[in-house]
């Protein structure tokens, strides 16, 4: 529903998140795009939007397995912008992305001024 699987041909050269500057793991995806990942923490399915599935295979690829079935344990990564501080928080029924945005916005010189109001 309006929601892109997270990949995205315009990601910068440097695994560095334009927007808080933040180190990310940068992979290729299957598509010829990139993906910035986030550093050092894996999710279960249940954590994840059920669109975001991402794994990095042996080749170094990252690989969206949404729609596929969940092994049992099976971990995820997790796609930066679902947790930049800089961007919109995760909602409230995804409450250990919340968490994870929350730490990064501590660690973050994000400004995060109230939406312009139009006109
Ligand atoms: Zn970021």
């Amino acid at each position: 529903m309006g929601v892109t699987d997270g990949s995205d041909t315009s990601a910068p050269f440097t695994p560095i998140c334009p927007e808080c500057t933040f180190r990310q793991d940068r992979h290729e995806t299957a598509g010829h795009q990139y993906i910035l990942l986030e550093l050092g923490y894996e999710l279960p399915a249940h954590d994840l939007p059920a669109d975001q599935l991402w794994v990095v295979r042996a080749d170094g690829k990252a690989v969206n397995l949404a729609g596929l079935d969940s092994p049992e344990g099976a971990r995820y990564r997790i796609p930066h912008r679902l947790i930049c501080p800089c961007g919109e928080p995760p909602p409230d029924n995804m409450p250990a992305l919340k968490a994870l945005w929350d730490y990064n916005s501590g660690l973050a010189a994000c400004f995060h001024p109230p939406a312009a109001e139009a006109g």
